[in-house]
């Protein structure tokens, strides 16, 4: 299991980042969490990115971990980012999507990267510096339309170049690199795409857009003209609709899943922090709104499972393209993202009326507005109705399975 020294994080030094490992994974995104947290609603109040968790996240290496050890990283898997991003969800959301979408970046790097020295070194430096990766699929007026592109890269002796009309890159300010999808030349169709990455000294970001929003704030996911300009290797070899396919999605949809769940799982936290004490306050009598407790419970219990079992799923077949490109498991996996979204905000809203008054307030202990906000992002991102008009062909072709575990 990956590991890190032992040293609280305020004492640290960038030496300190690269002694050698001993300290678990899951502990050191537990103390990431605790920093995350603390800040979570001061970053939500004024719609900031959250600096310290993320510095906490550098320092303890998780930006890296998925980077394979041959380049410098510790070979994390799919479930150990999983685990990550649930347990920063329960702390904070934004910094939870944050190093989700990050995470899903890097899988993208480690599985579609080899063998090409720019990407190589790439990951090396992601190892070795904690570089945080940003994602730009939103453009123009084309909405979530992932696998359709306006804008193209274009390719001369001279290298690489793009200039593009992002409308959405969260924490494009504050990243050290941006990976994102472009038509492959100026006479391809929007759809023959390719995945292209580049480092902060690669490209200019011209703000066009603000974020103001409900939630989600911290994220800062705001509006930019992205110029890039690079070497041709930092366009991958692979078609995008392959990446897509095997990566980008499964990647995404298990790693936001899991932020969203550990936000649902907070506000299962203070739900039953609430119920205890009305109990205790009562002489042992349930509260009225235990009920919505227990369906708040059930609904986490739901999502969990749900995520566990695409988890195994996707372990299964990872190396194993046609398998991971088969109708059976690109339609189950789209529908985790719309499923997982719908339960997620299923649970923090019967933890909201568990919590009565108290979980409306923006104040006290058993506030669960800015999870209720938070969440709600959950369904828009990739907006549930897009995914599930264009899984329909699919889904209706794939096999109902016969056996429970099949
Ligand atoms: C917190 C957060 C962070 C994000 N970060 C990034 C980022 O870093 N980089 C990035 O590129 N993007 C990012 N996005 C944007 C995201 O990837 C999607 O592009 C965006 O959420 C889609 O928004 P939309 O619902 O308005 O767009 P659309 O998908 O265009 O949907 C618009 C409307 O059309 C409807 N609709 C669309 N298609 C269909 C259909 N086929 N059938 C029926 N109805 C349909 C929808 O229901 C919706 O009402 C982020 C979004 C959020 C919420």
């Amino acid at each position: 299991m990956a590991m890190i020294s032992e040293q609280p994080v305020r004492d640290m030094r960038p030496a300190d980042v690269f002694a050698p490992a001993v300290v678990p994974l899951t502990e050191r995104g537990a103390k990431v969490a605790e920093i995350a947290a603390a800040d979570a609603e001061a970053v939500d109040r004024e719609g900031r990115f959250p600096k310290a968790a993320l510095d906490a996240a550098k320092l303890h290496r998780l930006l890296g971990a998925q980077i394979p050890v041959e380049f410098g990283g510790e070979g994390a898997s799919i479930e150990d980012v999983a685990e990550m991003c649930y347990t920063l969800g329960r702390a904070c959301s934004s910094t939870a999507m944050i190093v989700a979408m990050h995470q899903t970046k890097v899988a993208c790097l480690v599985r579609h990267g080899r063998g090409n020295e720019w990407l190589e070194t790439l990951m090396r430096r992601i190892a070795r510096e904690q570089l945080l990766l940003a994602s730009s699929t939103t453009e123009g007026n084309n909405g979530g339309n992932i696998r359709s592109s306006a804008a193209a890269v274009d390719v001369t002796a001279d290298g690489v170049s793009l200039v593009r009309d992002a409308t959405v890159i969260s924490y494009g300010a504050e990243a050290d690199g941006v990976m994102t999808i472009a038509r492959r030349a100026s006479d391809a169709a929007s759809s023959d795409q390719v995945l292209a990455v580049f480092t902060k000294e690669d490209y200019t970001l011209k703000p066009t857009l603000g974020w103001e929003t409900l939630g989600m704030r911290g994220t800062r996911s705001t509006g930019f003209e992205l110029r890039a300009k690079g070497v041709v290797d930092q366009v991958f070899a692979e078609p995008y609709e392959r990446i897509h396919a095997q990566t980008m999605t499964p990647v995404a949809h298990l790693s936001w899943s899991s932020a969203w769940a550990g936000i649902a799982a907070a506000s299962v936290d203070r739900a039953q922090a609430f119920i205890r004490k009305a109990a205790r306050g009562a002489g042992g009598q349930m509260p009225p709104g235990a009920k919505h407790y227990n369906s708040a419970k059930a609904s986490l219990i739901k999502l969990r499972a749900l995520i566990a079992a695409h988890l195994d799923a996707y372990a299964a077949r990872e190396y194993d393209e046609r398998a991971l490109s088969s109708l059976d498991f690109q339609s189950s996996i789209n529908l985790l993202k719309v499923e997982a979204s719908e339960l997620a905000v299923e649970t923090v809203m019967s933890a909201m009326r568990a919590c009565g008054l108290s979980g409306y307030r923006n104040d006290g202990d058993f506030t669960v507005g800015r999870h209720l906000r938070d969440v709600l992002s959950a369904p828009l991102m990739i907006n549930n109705d897009r995914i599930l008009s264009n899984i329909a062909t699919a889904s209706l072709m794939s096999t109902v399975p016969l056996g429970l575990r099949d």
